[in-house]
């Protein structure tokens, strides 16, 4: 069955405490949800602010929707306004988008102490703006605010508006669990009256704060709702609104409904991160069907049957989403986790099976004195080179020493020196930086340049540094996790020590190290080329 999606990000969506959008990132991301197939983009709410106002000025002109019907959010007329009069509701009529959405009082507590007018005057209110924007040739989505609470102080008032929105000739009748807090079985029952009662198209629209969101507009389905709003990556107003990124893909994969159909469906992990990307927040990990570790296997006994049958462990198979299935190499691996990262290197057929043993009690050693591999994969591509190559050092680290010294309060000055041997040359540099990590990778750089001029390519992306053992206070282990880049690739090394800059410095030498082993190993030569 036909499913449509509504997707609030940009409305409902920007509603959630560490979620803002400038009016070019709604416009990008409302071409973005046009492309994977959403029926309808809330836009904002133009009478309630100027940057909304703005974006729907500028998507007139700008957007290029091939599918998707823009709409514009707002509420019913104020009580002391006649309806051609309404500033907000001509501002609706006015956005210039086909549909409107807007909302309406359902429970009493709200008609009677938020717009202290009479249940019958609130039926006028919703009638007359679902009547108006009609009128101006909108298609009209009703928002049922507070419906199934307001259904649980008053069966019969919340039909009754339901009812005059209906007659008035609201294309949609959307119910909404404003405050997040129904379960689902109850709410599925409420849909199921409200479908019987009355014709046209049913909606949903939840929120989070119960954890039933997603669960919640699954089940509003399963009673009879054809039309499901929600937000990408669940973002929205405290615990956030349903996240219709999983609706859509449990509609479309697990109950076979057609929402965006397959095709698309395979975009989702991307507009998801995209959409991430422009909120400048991290995308969660363990986000369902589109985050990173969504079909990331650990457990060695779950590697290993993955690998043999990917069903074993997966409930969809990450490409339907556009997803990837990823084999992480921790503490808990078996020999099945190396393998497969030794085959995703190209290395799995030059590493016999002792040394694959070897490489991986080095890898439990090593977590276990607090390094993380899992994100780190060039560190764990350095020991697997490092297993298949022991003569390749290229060269070992005889000192290194750096100081910063502060004068005054705003003037610091950082020198290193580094003393390294290679090739029985003894290689000593100093340098100035900017601060510690910057003096000591100048120095490196300097002593290797002669010998190997390729390295100089390898440039810092990003740095991260985390406390491992916090009760220790300032004396804890820290792990520091270094993103490189050499223009053609970029990897992870990471360093763990007391001491940050160590931890710092270790991850360097093994970044410098790798790119060297790498480019020893393109050039075909089995011996190193330093040694020919
Ligand atoms: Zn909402």
């Amino acid at each position: 069955m036909k499913i449509f999606t509504f997707d609030t990000t940009l409305r409902d969506g920007t509603q959630g405490e560490s979620v803002s959008f400038s009016v070019d990132d709604k416009l990008a991301i409302a071409q973005k949800l046009d492309e994977v197939g959403i029926d309808y983009i809330e836009g904002g709410w133009p009478g309630s602010n100027p940057k909304d106002q703005e974006f729907f000025r500028r998507a007139a002109v700008e957007l290029k929707l091939k599918h998707a019907r823009l709409t514009a959010f707002g509420s019913t007329r104020l009580a002391r306004n006649p309806v051609e009069e309404d500033r907000n509701v001509r501002a609706l009529a006015e956005a210039g988008t086909p549909v409107v959405s807007i909302f309406g009082k359902t429970w009493h507590l709200h008609v009677k102490r938020a717009l202290g007018i009479t249940p019958e005057e609130n039926l006028k209110l919703i009638s007359e703006t679902v009547k108006h924007l009609k009128d101006h040739g909108k298609e009209v989505v009703y928002d049922a605010e507070h419906f199934f609470d307001g259904y649980a102080f008053s069966p019969e008032y919340a039909l009754e508006t339901l009812a005059a929105a209906h007659q008035a000739g609201a294309d949609v009748l959307c119910l909404c669990d404003t405050n997040g807090g129904m379960l689902t079985a109850r709410l599925a029952e409420i849909v199921a009256v409200v479908r019987k009662r009355l014709a046209g198209v049913i909606g949903i629209h939840t929120h989070n704060d119960s954890d039933m969101a997603v669960a919640n507009t699954i089940a509003a389905v399963g009673a009879g709702a054809t039309h499901v709003q929600g937000c990408m990556n669940g973002y929205g107003e405290r615990c956030g609104n349903a996240n219709l990124a999983s609706i859509i893909a449990n509609l479309e994969i697990k109950l076979g409904h057609n929402t965006v159909g397959p095709e698309k469906l395979a975009s989702l992990s991307s507009v998801c991160r995209f959409i991430a990307e422009r909120a400048n927040l991290p995308l969660r990990n363990d986000q369902p069907f589109v985050g990173k570790s969504a079909f990331a296997h650990k457990g060695g006994v779950h590697v290993s049957a993955v690998l043999k049958d990917s069903a074993t462990y997966e409930h969809v198979s990450p490409e339907r989403v556009g997803n990837l299935q990823r084999v992480l190499v921790s503490d808990l691996s078996g020999r099945g986790n190396v393998l497969y990262k030794l085959k995703q290197l190209g290395l799995a057929d030059r590493l016999n099976e002792d040394a694959r043993a070897r490489l991986l009690e080095r890898i439990k050693q090593m977590e276990h004195e607090g390094y993380e591999l899992e994100a780190a994969e060039g560190t764990f591509e350095l020991l697997a080179r490092e297993a298949l190559h022991p003569e390749l050092r290229f060269f070992e680290v005889e000192s290194y020493d750096v100081a910063t010294r502060a004068f005054g309060t705003t003037v610091s000055r950082t020198t290193a020196a580094v003393t390294l041997l290679a090739q029985d040359e003894v290689l000593s540099e100093t340098a100035m930086g900017h601060g510690p990590f910057n003096a000591l990778h100048l120095c490196l750089r300097k002593c290797l340049a002669k010998l190997y001029p390729q390295i100089t390519e390898v440039h810092l992306k990003d740095y991260k540094v985390r406390v491992l053992d916090s009760y220790k206070g300032t004396a804890a282990n820290v792990r520091v996790l270094i993103e490189w880049s050499d223009r053609r690739k970029s990897w992870s090394t990471v360093g763990v020590s007391d001491n940050v800059i160590e931890a710092s410095w270790k991850a360097l030498v093994d970044a410098i190290r790798l790119e060297l082993m790498r480019l020893t190993e393109k050039d075909g030569a089995s011996e190193p080329a330093v040694e020919g």
